[in-house]
């Protein structure tokens, strides 16, 4: 049986250090904060009962953006910290002031993001038999005192670096922050002051802490190589009738028909749109854009197309490709498919290079043969984070 845990999220500090001219915890990381990272890690484990973040008291907006979209109960309101860390902790434990004092909290750092669920698990085990538990890993270069100069080499032996989360029974801990006087490092400290034993359990390299501009570098390819490939595919069908043009791809296509449509009426757009949100696994075009709101008549359908992109983005994700095939007897796309390419490209945001454009007709059978209407079918493959 799981026992559910309480965390708190420090993510008061200022932060500058790693560069980047903002708090280093509200910076992005594929297309998400380093702090929603931490804090989607933590509400994804189902065993997590409450969660709150601990912010600078300037950084409100800050956190209010980083957090958005987030739909789920056990995510408190932010508190702010203090001038300390310990300061910003105590606000974190008050914040949680209405839980069974027994109930295990784990005390984490925004800054690291990729907590995996194994360090957690550690934690949570380590409680079992002690008062506090701390992630640690294995110091493995060797150790010297010096200035300049080296001076001595100093003994490994029985050293470790230490992680977070750092997890206690909320009533210890709380008590000791209270009898602390003074600065601490981190939470073991307070709860080694108080004479609480504490567990070491095993840390992850994957659990660094972002704390220099080149650490940014490292956590993207951390993100890079949790993406996984997923494809989704789209079609749609318009109505000739008349005018003098169809918008295929974002390119106004010279014709002796248009078609009838709410929107400016783009089968390639519409296609690729519902692909992209089909990768996503995030509906279709009608579900975000639907054709009852008059705020769509006539509308340009780049800005659909803008959307499903923007939703990539959005999950931490990239678009790959898009491969497209219009359907009619004519309008004849040949002419006007570098044209659609470029612009399709420069809607995803890719390489023109990673957009392909085809045509062909139905020999003349169905409607798209009988000339009543033009259809496109569409591919889109997308780069997502595989926990997403
Ligand atoms: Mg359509």
């Amino acid at each position: 049986m799981e026992t559910a845990f309480a965390a708190v999220i420090v993510a008061a500090g200022r932060g500058l250090r790693a560069g980047g001219g903002e708090p280093k915890q509200y910076r992005p990381l594929a297309g998400r904060p380093v702090l929603r990272h931490a804090l989607d890690r933590m509400l994804a484990r189902r065993d997590l009962c409450a969660l709150v973040v601990v912010i600078h008291p300037e950084d409100a907006g800050r956190c209010a953006a980083a957090l958005g979209g987030i739909d789920d109960p056990r995510l408190r309101p932010p508190v702010a910290g203090g001038a300390t860390r310990a300061e910003s902790v105590r606000a974190g434990l008050a914040a949680l002031a209405d839980l069974d004092p027994a109930t295990a909290v784990l005390i984490h750092d925004a800054a690291r993001p990729f907590v995996p669920d194994a360090v957690i698990d550690g934690v949570l085990r380590g409680l079992e038999s002690a008062d506090g538990a701390l992630p640690v890993l294995p110091v493995v270069d060797a150790l010297w005192r010096g200035d300049s100069l080296a001076d001595q080499p100093l003994s490994r032996d029985g050293l470790w670096r230490a992680q977070t989360p750092q997890g206690f029974r909320l009533g210890a801990i709380r008590a000791a922050h209270a009898a602390h006087a003074g600065p601490a490092d981190d939470d073991a400290v307070v709860a080694r002051t108080a004479g609480l034993r504490v567990a070491l359990t095993p840390g992850a390299e994957e659990n660094f802490k972002i704390t220099a501009p080149g650490d940014f570098a490292r956590a993207a390819r951390i993100v890079e190589a949790a993406l996984e490939t997923r494809t989704g595919q789209g079609f749609d069908v318009h109505r000739f009738g008349p005018g003098d043009h169809v918008m295929l791809g974002g390119i106004a296509v010279p014709h002796d028909r248009g078609v009838v449509a709410h929107s400016d009426g783009d089968v390639v757009l519409h296609a690729l749109t519902d692909a992209v949100l089909g990768a996503l696994a995030e509906g279709d075009i009608g579900r975000w854009f639907p054709p009852s709101d008059p705020r769509w008549r006539g509308a340009a359908s780049d800005r659909f197309l803008a959307h499903a992109v923007r939703r990539v983005a959005e999950r931490g994700g990239r678009i790959l490709h898009a491969d497209l095939t219009v359907l009619c007897e004519r309008p004849r796309i040949g002419p006007h498919a570098a044209a659609m390419r470029a612009r399709i490209a420069d809607i995803l945001g890719v390489d023109a290079r990673r957009v392909s454009v085809k045509a062909t007709t139905t020999e003349g059978l169905g409607f798209t043969g009988r000339g009543e209407g033009i259809a496109a079918i569409a591919t889109a493959t997308v780069a997502l984070p595989a926990d997403r």
